[in-house]
């Protein structure tokens, strides 16, 4: 006979992950047969560049690479990092206690609350988000506290709408732009803001930078590292998956205040053995890329965006135009909801993308759409939608 095998607490009160849910209905569209256009999920549809997958190859060779790696990363995998830093930014680091390698951002933002947050302990995350800094928090027992992000706030946390005693007992907070999944960006300002609210609650900022590379007008976005004062509250995490493409590969990177990166290498130390080396190599590779050669990818994403955006609109739909991220960040028509125009969608138009209240119910009324299928089959796309509404 079986044994009746319970689940943890933490796991049994989990919301329901939002990808789960889009893929089970988009198995039984597949399964009907349907021509589904998946605009869905945010994974680049375009391969990783030649010479990075050949630094792989290369790598994969070497037998010095074929032991444990060390969790905090090689010295010239950090040390790339530095130097990256420096010539996109302007930001300097120490690679050696300053950055620290990830299997990739989504680790980091789950291991990080484990570090510092203890029961009863905030953690301030928005919404909609990026569903981890949620689930991290709760993983580590803490109580979270969601920041609306709304047009009619710049898609920007509203700091003054935060009860006292909840900034009193926050720990950390959790902000991400550009921004997924609304696209927003972030004026230096408002980051500074930020800044001077953690200094004055003596919380850890963990900024999510995973789309600084993905922009469209020229005007490149920041990084928190940039603003006077954010090293001595925070810390910055990246991602090589969506600048790259290379979401597989599982690799990252936190950079910032030494004291976090100290203690989110505690937490790495005692659970992952890091990064196959022969990665790192690769990723060295990426990060030393030549800015020329990411012009073609964002041209492509551009294109596709242009196609989506008057399409919607001449729809009638309410689009938001993104400047960054591969995201568009739709208010849903009259009569429908998040869930209901998503299921829509895919029933009757063979469309997969994301309902907005799945990033948190800030999110309800609204729809995001990825760029992630060529210009063809996103001018399809349109068309398909046209037919719904
Ligand atoms: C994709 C994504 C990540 C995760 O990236 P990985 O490095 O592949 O783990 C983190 N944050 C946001 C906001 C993302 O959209």
């Amino acid at each position: 006979m079986r044994n009746t095998i319970e689940l943890a607490e933490r796991v049994k009160h989990l919301p329901p992950y939002l990808f789960d849910k889009i893929d089970k209905l988009k198995k039984q569209a597949r399964g009907k047969g349907v021509d589904l256009i998946d605009l869905s999920i945010g994974d680049p549809d375009i391969p990783t560049p030649v010479h990075i997958v050949e630094a792989l190859k290369e790598a994969a060779h070497k037998p010095e690479h074929h032991r444990y790696p060390s969790y905090e990363g090689m010295p010239a995998y950090r040390e790339a990092v530095a130097r990256w830093y420096k010539q996109r930014f302007g930001v300097s680091l120490d690679a050696a206690s300053e950055v620290l390698s990830l299997i990739g951002s989504k680790e980091g933002i789950g291991h990080l609350p484990l570090a510092y947050v203890n029961p009863g302990d905030v953690v301030l995350c928005p919404s909609p988000g990026y569903p981890v800094y949620a689930i991290g928090t709760m993983f580590a027992g803490g109580e979270v506290h969601l920041m609306p992000l709304l047009e009619s706030n710049g898609y920007f946390p509203d700091f003054s709408a935060i009860p006292d005693d909840v900034l009193k007992r926050a720990k950390l907070m959790f902000l991400n732009y550009p921004n997924n999944p609304t696209s927003a960006l972030c004026t230096e300002e408002q980051f500074k803001s930020a800044i001077d609210l953690a200094h004055k609650y003596n919380f850890i900022i963990c900024h999510d930078a995973a789309y600084t590379e993905m922009y469209y007008n020229g005007k490149k976005p920041m990084s928190f590292l940039e603003i006077d004062g954010a090293k001595d509250v925070g810390v910055e995490l990246h991602s090589l998956s969506k600048t790259y493409n290379m979401t597989g590969w599982r690799i990252g990177f936190a950079v910032g205040n030494s004291d976090v990166i100290f203690g989110l290498g505690k937490i790495k130390t005692n659970l992952d053995s890091g990064v196959f080396q022969a990665v790192q190599e690769a990723a060295i590779a990426a990060l030393d890329t030549n800015e020329a050669a990411l012009a073609p990818l964002r041209d492509t994403y551009r294109a596709r965006r242009d196609i989506l955006y008057d399409g919607l609109k001449s729809i009638g739909l309410e689009p938001m135009k993104p400047d960054a991220t591969f995201y568009m960040w739709t208010k849903v028509p009259k009569g429908y909801n998040s869930e209901s125009f998503a299921v829509a969608l895919l029933e009757k138009a063979g469309i997969s993308a994301t309902p907005g209240n799945g990033f948190g119910a800030a999110g309800e009324g609204y729809i995001r759409f990825a760029l992630t299928v060529d210009v063809h089959r996103m001018q399809e796309a349109v068309e398909r939608i046209r037919k719904v509404i």
